[in-house]
């Protein structure tokens, strides 16, 4: 089995709200340690998180080992002040407050930085994105800081431009990743950077009733035609669910995960992905 590139133990795929709040008062480890104990149980060994302000994935880190698990974390995730992300993560506004970040993730112990630098997909709306996302000078800087202090960089990205600057800035992976065109995805096949496509975000919520179903199938589709596309220029593609995402639930994620790769990857999925994974413990 694969591991997780991209969960959040701080949430639960029900309601972030409520998840954030039980780790407020000090993280949980009655909630973290079952969740650890299921991974292993399933057979992932490797989980990378994609951070929390409230000290979730930190913990369950330091427990990991308990459970025979490998977990990278960024400790937690930053955005720039008033962008998307701040619900979970830490925000700053000057270069001096992102370095203060990123010596703050060094002093904690954290395995790389975790990058907010756009919005996220509207799910009522094809082709939109919600919030503004980073120019490529901001991106440039941030990430040249985490890499000068000799850290990847994990991106939370969607839109082709975004993706298009962050491999220009030297970005080590990219999340999500909606709405590349080919020449994006073909940059990205090009770059090393490893793509978490995670499409179960998507893929789960089709049925649900929340969003019209006509707008998450033509999100998936376009997802899958570049993951296909990505693989076929030799792109590196990794398994991460987002687990604790609306309706991701930790484990199972990934195995829903797996299957929506597969539709894309087919007969490759399994070498594909191992390379895509061995490529992300090796970064991160
Ligand atoms: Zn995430």
């Amino acid at each position: 089995m694969f591991g997780d590139c991209h969960i959040h133990m701080v949430l639960d795929g029900v309601y972030y709200k409520d998840a954030i709040a039980a780790h407020r008062a000090g993280t949980r480890d009655d909630i973290i340690r079952p969740r650890l104990a299921d991974y292993a149980a399933r057979g992932i060994t490797f989980l990378r998180d994609g951070g929390d302000a409230y000290g979730a994935g930190e913990r369950a880190r330091a427990l990991a080992p308990e459970y025979g698990i490998t977990y990278r974390t960024p400790t937690f995730n930053i955005c720039l002040n008033g962008r998307y992300g701040a619900f979970i993560g830490r925000t700053f506004d000057t270069l001096a407050d992102f370095r203060a970040l990123v010596a703050e993730v060094r002093r904690r112990g954290g395995d790389f930085i975790k990058v907010m630098i756009s919005g996220i997909m509207d799910f009522n709306c094809y082709g939109h994105i919600t919030s503004e996302p980073l120019t490529l000078g901001q991106m440039k800087a941030l990430f040249d800081i985490a890499h000068g202090e000799g850290f990847s960089v994990m991106a939370h990205a969607n839109g082709a431009d975004t993706v298009k600057h962050a491999l220009e800035a030297g970005v080590d992976s990219v999340e999500h990743g909606a709405y590349m065109d080919a020449e994006a995805v073909a940059m990205l096949a090009e770059s090393g950077a490893v793509w978490t496509p995670t499409l179960v975000t998507v893929g789960n919520l089709i049925g649900c009733g929340r969003y019209p179903d006509a707008v998450l199938s033509r999100i998936l589709d376009m997802q899958l035609k570049n993951v296909a596309l990505c693989a076929r220029l030799g792109g590196r593609i990794a398994l991460g669910s987002d687990a604790g995402a609306y309706r991701v639930y930790h484990g199972q994620g990934a195995l829903d995960e797996y299957a929506l790769l597969k539709r894309a990857l087919g007969d490759r999925t399994d070498a594909i992905l191992a390379e895509g994974e061995r490529s992300i413990r090796e970064k991160f």
